[in-house]
């Protein structure tokens, strides 16, 4: 976890600092590195999963934002980021349930979801030319977030996904169908996202026109079979 408590204050974690977890009020211990984002974590005793198998860049996407905004409590939820405007902001590094979204989601009034696919992109599972995508491991789950949904591939490159289709294709490689998600984006940098995600305005909106149904091409997708 980023954020303890301490005085009644939300504290980031220094070097000696004093803080206590947020859940369970046991004392915590800073994690004050060189390499990775300073945090708390609990003492080895401590049976409180709070914060527990955090990733670093999970750490990292948050740390990008205000103390005030981070891992803060609304009703049964604790969102990485609610900002002042009522916008929930989400980093998924691992997979999560199609339930678990839909409980995130009541919640809050509008929920930003970033999903890490630094792994796909590097292994060509997902392609980008221009503003259109392939995506050879589709999953359901994306499209329950739209429209308010990114892809990390990198801080160079994070993916708006402003509209996606599943289809069937044939893999001249293989011989076989496979599904996969195409459609269209728009490429941002991690701190044009920050930015954005501050001042939630329009572009964060889904557009009001229908998106344009283009014909696609197949584009350096290997053949992967889940
Ligand atoms: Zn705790």
């Amino acid at each position: 976890m980023l954020v303890a408590i301490h005085n009644n204050e939300r504290v980031f974690a220094t070097e000696g600092g004093v803080g206590y977890c947020p859940e369970c009020h046991e004392s915590l211990i800073p994690a004050c590195g060189d390499i990775y984002i300073h945090h708390w974590r609990h003492k080895p005793e401590s049976i409180c999963t709070y914060g527990a198998g955090e990733t670093t860049w999970h750490r990292r996407m948050k740390s990008l934002f205000p103390i005030e905004c981070v891992e803060v409590r609304h009703g049964v939820n604790r969102s990485d980021v609610l900002l002042q405007n009522g916008t929930a902001i989400e980093f998924q590094n691992s997979s999560i349930s199609i339930t678990d979204i839909k409980t995130r989601r009541m919640s809050v009034d509008r929920m930003i979801w970033m999903f890490n696919l630094e792994k796909q992109a590097d292994r060509d599972q997902l392609s980008v030319d221009g503003n259109m995508f392939w995506y050879n491991r589709p999953k359901e789950i994306f499209h329950l977030c739209m429209p308010h949904l990114f892809w990390y591939c990198s801080d160079e490159m994070i993916l708006k996904v402003n509209y996606m289709n599943d289809d069937i294709v044939y893999d001249n490689v293989t011989g076989y169908n496979k599904k996969i998600t195409e459609g269209r984006c728009e490429k941002i940098t991690l701190t044009e996202f920050v930015e954005r995600a501050m001042k939630y305005d329009e572009q964060f909106k889904q557009p009001e026109k229908p998106p344009e149904i283009v014909q696609l091409k197949l584009f350096n997708i290997n053949p992967q079979h889940d």
